[in-house]
């Protein structure tokens, strides 16, 4: 197992369509940066990074580069993917907190939950998605995003996988084996050899 911590934050502008976590958000301001400013999809791509060791957002992707200018924060969070999937590990859970003034991501805390976990090829039940208004922190004019990562070696989930079996009643087992087993599809009887007239 293996952990990861990403942090990001970027400065409200007006006029700039608002993306937080690969969701668009309707809002009277958006978040200025060299990409679409996707403050938590930029704080996860680090997280994933920093679990594998492998470096950070902005020597993947430097901002010096005109290439990404505008770009889609996915594109990020898919190389961390690679990353992390080249390393040997899958992501077991993530943890995220939103902090910022407006807009309320409450509404759409959701979305972004699904959005990430697709992103991330796990499952809603596997991303936290929290927020907080910046209480006595003076960053009205800035989202800012935490994020931490667990990962598993995917030898490890294998060998979770039997361990959860090893602790299942013989009856449970025997009917998961059940299960599958009427799944199979026996293979096509072959068909009879034809009988030679002259053999009759
Ligand atoms: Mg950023």
């Amino acid at each position: 197992m293996r952990i990861g911590y990403g942090f990001d934050s970027h400065e409200f502008k007006a006029g700039v369509p608002l993306k937080i976590g690969g969701v668009a958000i309707a809002h009277d301001s958006g978040l200025a940066g060299h990409s679409d400013g996707d403050v938590l999809l930029h704080a996860i791509t680090d997280a994933l990074l920093g679990a594998v060791a492998a470096g950070d957002i902005g020597g993947y992707f430097p901002p010096s580069d005109p290439k990404w200018k505008g770009a889609d924060s996915v594109v990020f969070i898919e190389e961390a993917v690679r990353q992390i999937e080249r390393a040997g590990y899958t992501v077991g859970n993530i943890d995220c907190t939103l902090i910022m003034m407006r807009p309320k991501i409450g509404p759409h805390a959701a979305s972004i939950q699904r959005r990430v976990a697709e992103l991330l090829k796990v499952s809603p039940a596997q991303v936290g998605v929290k927020a907080k208004t910046p209480e006595g922190l003076g960053t009205e004019q800035t989202a800012i995003a935490h994020a931490v990562v667990l990962l598993i070696a995917k030898r490890e989930e294998g060998e979770r996988t039997l361990m959860v079996a090893e602790a299942m009643p013989q009856q449970v087992v025997d009917a998961e084996v059940e299960k599958v087993l009427e799944t199979v599809t026996e293979p096509a009887p072959k068909p009879a050899t034809p009988v030679k007239p002259d053999e009759v």
